[in-house]
Parts: C-alpha cells; sequence; structure tokens
C-alpha cells in the first residue's frame, strides 16, 4: 500500500488487518490460504420490466466468505458503485465481527449495483424480488441470512422474506433479519448498535478509571448509530458535548440535549443554528480533548493525514471502517484506546442473532431482554478483546482480529477438511 488511493481500498484495508493478526497469531499457512478466500460467490444478472416499458439488466453479487461457525450473515447493498472486491472484503469483515462477539454465523454481503434514489418503490421492489428468486438456493435460515445494508431498508428484508416464503410454500421469517416488528423484527434491533456502542465505551471508560458521568464525548454523524448513539450515551449520563454532520457541528460544553437536537434536525432539516449549543466547523469538534470519539458516519475518516491530530481518549468506532490501516500505528503511538469496528459496533448482528433465535423460536422476547442479552454479550466481547490485547501485548483491532481468527481457524482444524 503505497498512496491514498490504496489507503481507502477496502479490499487493500481488509487484507492488511488479516495480515498482521495472521502473523502474531503465527497462522498455519494452509488455513491462511482458506481464510483469505471466500468459500463461495454468485453472480446474478436480474433482467426487470421498468415502469416506462423498458427492459434493463442489473447486476447482483453474494460472497459467502465463511460457513465455517454457521450459516452466513451478513447484509445486501444497493448502490452504483458495488464491485465484487468490495463485497468480498465485506463479507469477510462479517466473519471477522460474528466471530469476536461469538455468535454462530460465518460471514457474507450481498450488492446490487443500482441507485436506490433513482428507482421507483415498484422498481425496486421487481429488483428485489427477482434477485431473491436468483438465490432461492443461496439464501436459506441454515444457509444465508441477509439483513440491510446501505440503500436498502426492513421494506428490502420485507420483500426479501414474501419471495422466499412464497417459493417454499410457507412462511419463513428466519431467511431474514431487520424486518419489520410486524414481520417477525426483534424489538430492540434500531437502537442496538447504538446501545452496543454505550455497552463498550463503559466499559472503556471503566478500564481507563475515568468516571462515566465526567466523560465527555463527540459522536460524528446523527444517524442510525451515531444519533442512538449519542441519544443513550447522554441518557446515561455521559456528557456529550459535539455532535459532528456533514454540514458542520454543534458545541456546548456542558452536554448536549439529544433528544432536542433530534427534534431540531427533524424539523430543520440540519443540526446546525440549535439554541442549544454553537455551531463549530467539523474539523476543530472532531479534535477536540475529549474522551470518547465516536465516529459514526462512514468509512477512511481517521487517516494517516489526520490521525495524529485526534486528542480523545478513546475511539469507539460505531461506523464501519472509520480508521484506515495507516493510521493505526499513529493513534497506537499516542495512546489512544480505540475499540475496533468490529467489537464497537456488534450490536446490530448481535441483536440480528437474536431476532433469528426468536424466529426459530416462534416465541419473542420483550425489549428488556434483548437489551440485557445484548449489554451480557458485548460486556464479554469486550473484555475477550482486551484480555488478549494485554496477554499478546497488541493493540485492540490486532486483537479483535486475532481473536476471530483464532475462532474460525479452531473450528475449521476441528472440522477438517471434507475430501
Ligand atoms: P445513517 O445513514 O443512518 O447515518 C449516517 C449519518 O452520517 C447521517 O446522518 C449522515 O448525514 C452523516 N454523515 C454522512 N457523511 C458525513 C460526514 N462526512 N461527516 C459527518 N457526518 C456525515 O447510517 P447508519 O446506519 O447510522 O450507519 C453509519 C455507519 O455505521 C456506517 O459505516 C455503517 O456501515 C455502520 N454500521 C451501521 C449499523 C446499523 O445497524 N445501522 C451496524 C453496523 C455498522
Amino acid at each position: 500500500m503505497h498512496d491514498a488511493h490504496d489507503e481507502m481500498n477496502p479490499l487493500l484495508a481488509a487484507e492488511a488487518r488479516f495480515d498482521i493478526a495472521a502473523e502474531a497469531l503465527h497462522l498455519d499457512s494452509g488455513i491462511s490460504k482458506i481464510l483469505r478466500t471466500p468459500s463461495r460467490e454468485v453472480t446474478v444478472y436480474i433482467p426487470v420490466e421498468m415502469d416506462d416499458g423498458r427492459i434493463e439488466v442489473f447486476t447482483g453479487y453474494r460472497v459467502q466468505h465463511s460457513i465455517a461457525r454457521g450459516p452466513a450473515k451478513g447484509g445486501i447493498r444497493y448502490a452504483p458503485d458495488v464491485t465484487l472486491d468490495e463485497v468480498r472484503a465485506l463479507a469477510s469483515w462479517m466473519t471477522w465481527k460474528c466471530a469476536v462477539v461469538n455468535i454462530p454465523y460465518g460471514g457474507a454481503k450481498g450488492g446490487i449495483i443500482c441507485d436506490p434514489g433513482m428507482l421507483s418503490q415498484k422498481e425496486l421492489e421487481r429488483i428485489t424480488r427477482r434477485y431473491t428468486a436468483e438465490m432461492i438456493e443461496v439464501f436459506g435460515p441454515e444457509l444465508d441470512v441477509p439483513a440491510p445494508d446501505m440503500g436498502t431498508n426492513q421494506q428490502t428484508m420485507a420483500w426479501i422474506m414474501d419471495t422466499y416464503s412464497m417459493h417454499k410454500r410457507h412462511t419463513v421469517t428466519a431467511v431474514v433479519t431487520g424486518k419489520p416488528l410486524d414481520l417477525g423484527g426483534s424489538r430492540g434491533r434500531t437502537e442496538a448498535t447504538g446501545r452496543g456502542c454505550l455497552f463498550v465505551t463503559q466499559q472503556a471508560l471503566a478500564k481507563l478509571g475515568i468516571p462515566a458521568d465526567k466523560a465527555t464525548v463527540v459522536v460524528q454523524g446523527f444517524g442510525n448509530v451515531g444519533g442512538q448513539g449519542a441519544r443513550l450515551m447522554s441518557a446515561a449520563g455521559m456528557n456529550v458535548v459535539s455532535i459532528v454532520e456533514w454540514d458542520g457541528a454543534v458545541y456546548n460544553p456542558q452536554g448536549l440535549d439529544i433528544p432536542a437536537l433530534l427534534e431540531h434536525r427533524r424539523r430543520t432539516g440540519s443540526i446546525l443554528d440549535f439554541p442549544g449549543a454553537e455551531n463549530m466547523a467539523t474539523d476543530e469538534a472532531m479534535y477536540l480533548p475529549v474522551d470518547v470519539l465516536v465516529p459514526a458516519a462512514k468509512e477512511n475518516v481517521i487517516t494517516s493525514a489526520n490521525a495524529h491530530k485526534i486528542r480523545a481518549k478513546i475511539i469507539c468506532e460505531g461506523a464501519n471502517g472509520p480508521t484506515t490501516a495507516q493510521a493505526d500505528p499513529i493513534l497506537k503511538q499516542n495512546g489512544v484506546f480505540v475499540i475496533p469496528d468490529i467489537l464497537a459496533n456488534a450490536g446490530g448482528v448481535t441483536v440480528s442473532y437474536f431476532e433469528w433465535v426468536q424466529n426459530r423460536q416462534g416465541y419473542f422476547w420483550n425489549e428488556q431482554m434483548v437489551n440485557e442479552r445484548l449489554a451480557e454479550m458485548m460486556t464479554a466481547s469486550f473484555h475477550d478483546v482486551v484480555t488478549y490485547a494485554d496477554k499478546h501485548n497488541v493493540d485492540n483491532r490486532t486483537a479483535a482480529y486475532m481473536l476471530a481468527i483464532d475462532r474460525v481457524a479452531f473450528t475449521i482444524q476441528l472440522r477438517g477438511l471434507y475430501a
């Protein structure tokens, strides 16, 4: 990896982290070969009649990186720039994420090259249903369980569930997660990723001896993860002093009123000019000397060009891939305690797992039960990772990858190679 373009490439980033952890583990070269390649890749061409009567053909992918620990699990994204390389990288990320939180899944990812913003609901429905029909032997509660990702949502999951069920001649809710509550979704799923961020941040603060009620927090991204994360951290007594969005940041050293800020953004379309805060430049807010920085907007925001400016003691990676591999050593050298994405934002996939369990049980849990079990799993996983880091004298990200790779490799060795 040499230039800035490479630094931003998700496949190279995934490989860089894998290589560092595999070397530290002295991973067997044969197992390493298996884990570096996906176990299955499917490409489908999806003919769809558009609203104006034209026929278009869309390209769709599903990559199953590993099914060693259980069914493949991972989202489906709809975006114009989806590539097979990106889907491969994201599929391997899912394997490691599921293994870090020790849920019985492998990893997968899917995508369709399309621009959801330019398509009608009817066109999106036809694309989704035909993609699902093409994947009828690939998907399944015991095989491969998709979920929403960029450009897809609860409605997309409802169409997949319905199409799959029509082919099977009975309702199969457990084929996808992230469904609407009325179709077998789980209570607590919407807040799960932000809530998971809260739990691991509380553990990190305790480990560093920072009282949670004195902790100051900056959150980048006020969407599902960042909005819920900020709300829950603030409700838990932390001082969320700044929210950073694409068009600017707001700052109040006494702590922001997050529910009021959510309401302000809903009304005005922006977080800026909030009566309970002053506007601030995004750069200034990102580099405030706070206890916790939660990058929860998008990938590649902390890079080799700006990592040295970060003054937060803890980074809780709510987004996927917010830190580049080149930024890792800079943060390490500066003593920043990083809670890596595959741990920090795994609350979402953990509650997806709970959704799948509830669907298969045919028995639905109340929200308290979902949240308690999430707390239990996130807390245990946090301690698994930091114990591993201390024992092997590596940073948290390397430890999380080592732990995940070790778990998957152990399963492959136990199962052995067939034929
Ligand atoms: P979202 O679209 O709901 O929210 C993203 C927010 O970030 C939006 O408010 C957007 O305006 C803001 N944003 C975009 N560009 C920005 C910029 N340059 N600076 C500051 N803010 C910016 O998305 P989300 O579901 O909250 O996901 C955010 C990240 O978390 C993504 O990386 C996603 O892959 C990851 N993630 C999400 C989940 C989940 O359950 N939703 C689970 C795991 C990981």
